[in-house]
């Protein structure tokens, strides 16, 4: 019997082949159907073939079998032989509704809870970078989270939550990844963010308290924090200044060997600080709670202080973390905001002697009051300090890139695309002032390499460069969006097509940059 025979015959459930055989499937049915379709994707359920096929630029889920085929998918039927068998196919369109079949279906295209594994976000802002996460991924022990964007992402992008997880769903069908897949819904802020994250079905909430947080009680005198204290919203907070002050003052706070230490000034700090933060937190979970549906699997919290314009001491990360603990909040991540800059795109820029002595503190506050795993935001291209996070975290650590995607899928374009290429940094140093404004950068467009003095072998040197980089990564939503004079996009559309395109180009790029994050962790 062969390979196709096996995968057809009606008690075959089968997740992954050997690719030569793989591969001979593929071309087959391929050659039958007069489809293209990837060898990975190739599985099959009590009869039925799934895989994922293109004829030229459409693509498809495309469904196989001898008799009938599961009713729940949409798309054009037809009928073929195959060798000696005449098949039926169902060539399906990647809709939002087969995306949900899909799920359904089969389960590892659907995404689960990550917990307290080591994990890695791989943020996408095309939706086309799934298949070369994976690659990377393959090679390495982080969980990646495929489905991730914040709602400032997605509303830069016009992208709808939906439009995230069904890309993420598809990216897993095609390469083929069986190893399962997390959902972050990524820096909420409001209730509404929430609700629309639920509906697409994300596992992984990032509340984002930061637009309470308090910068300016670094600076305070005590006698103005000593005020601003009391008025806290203790009512919400469910205790009193009283005891708040009981619980940290007359008591040493030790996490693991280290003892962290909150006087009656710097405890001040740290509430006014983070009180209401804390307290918007919970408001945040409870609608979450109170809004999940009974039948889904459970959901999951990281909280997010990272973009605040001060760093969260240890000592302030313990508070935090132990009044939200106080108030039933069990995250699996946490992101403090570390010391030093962690800017878009780049490097981390500060003293790494300091930046290890804090995060080491940082773990053993997670360690004690989770256990929970430290979240790196910014995460990508922090090349310095993997090596310091692997060793001190373990695996207590998730590395949350968001832009760096892009900035790959451009330097695939760089190489097939030239003009393109030239196109998009032109537009994207005239827009960098105004998009500069809303992120930590410090690039100068006067530094980035001027395009009309490289050749085109030469223009992917500008992702290398500091200020390239940056200047490219800000002005993602700008390049994105921006409409030509007939009143279509400007660059959207030939990007996209030129990715599609060329996609071993744009996947190989993706792949050896993400392996210089995951390779650090084992
Ligand atoms: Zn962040």
């Amino acid at each position: 019997m062969g390979a196709l025979d096996t995968l057809l015959s009606p008690s075959g459930q089968i997740d992954a082949m050997p690719p030569a055989q793989a591969e001979a499937v593929a071309t087959e049915l391929g050659s039958a159907a007069g489809l293209a379709i990837a060898s990975a994707s190739i599985v099959a359920r009590d009869g039925v073939i799934g895989c994922w096929a293109h004829r030229g630029p459409d693509t498809f889920l495309t469904l196989v079998s001898l008799g009938h085929l599961p009713l729940q998918f949409s798309g054009s039927p037809w009928t073929t032989r195959v060798g000696t068998q005449v098949v039926t196919l169902l060539l399906c369109p990647p809709t939002h509704a087969n995306a949900v079949a899909l799920r359904a279906w089969l389960p590892f295209t659907a995404p689960q809870a990550v917990g307290l594994r080591k994990s890695i976000g791989c943020g996408d802002r095309l939706g086309l970078a799934t298949p070369g996460h994976v690659r990377a991924v393959r090679q390495g022990q982080l969980f990646p989270i495929f489905a991730q964007q914040s709602i400032r992402e997605m509303t830069r992008t016009g992208r709808t939550p939906m439009e995230v997880m069904d890309d993420a769903t598809w990216g897993v069908f095609r390469a083929g990844w069986r190893g399962g897949f997390g959902a972050d819904a990524d820096h909420l802020k409001t209730t509404d963010d929430i609700d629309r994250c639920l509906e697409a079905g994300f596992v992984l909430y990032t509340i984002d308290p930061g637009d309470h947080v308090q910068d300016d009680a670094d600076t305070a005198p005590p006698d103005a924090l000593r005020a601003r204290f009391e008025q806290l919203p203790w009512a919400d907070l469910e205790t009193t200044s009283q005891d708040v002050q009981r619980r940290y003052l007359d008591r040493p706070l030790e996490v693991g060997d280290i003892r962290l230490t909150l006087d009656e000034a710097s405890l001040w700090r740290a509430a006014v600080k983070y009180g209401r933060a804390v307290a918007h937190t919970v408001r945040m979970v409870r609608h979450l709670a109170a809004c999940w549906p009974a039948d889904a699997p459970p959901w999951e919290l990281e909280v997010s202080v990272d973009e605040t314009a001060s760093p969260t001491t240890p000592a302030e990360h313990y508070f935090v973390a132990n009044e939200l603990r106080r108030l039933g909040i069990r995250p699996v991540s946490l992101a403090p905001r570390f010391v030093g800059r962690f800017e878009k795109g780049v490097d981390y820029l500060g003293d790494l002697a300091e930046f290890e002595a804090q995060f080491r503190q940082h773990v053993a506050v997670a360690q004690a009051l989770g256990p929970y795993k430290i979240s790196l935001h910014s995460g990508s291209d922090k090349f310095s300090i993997y090596p310091i996070a692997a060793r001190l975290a373990g695996e207590l650590v998730h590395v949350k890139t968001a832009g760096t995607s892009y900035l790959e899928a451009l330097r695939a374009v760089a190489q097939v695309e030239p003009p393109l290429f030239r196109e998009i940094l032109g537009f994207a140093l005239a827009r960098y002032p105004i998009d500069r404004q809303s992120y930590h950068v410090s690039a100068e467009p006067a530094r980035v390499p001027d395009p009309d003095g490289l050749t085109d072998g030469d223009l992917g040197t500008v992702l290398d460069s500091f200020d390239g980089r940056q200047v490219l990564h800000v002005t993602f939503g700008s390049v994105l969006t921006a409409r030509d004079e007939h009143g279509g996009y400007r660059f959207r559309d030939r990007l996209l097509a030129a990715l599609r395109e060329h996609e071993e180009a744009h996947y190989a790029a993706l792949e050896r940059h993400f392996l210089r994050h995951i390779a650090p962790f084992g």
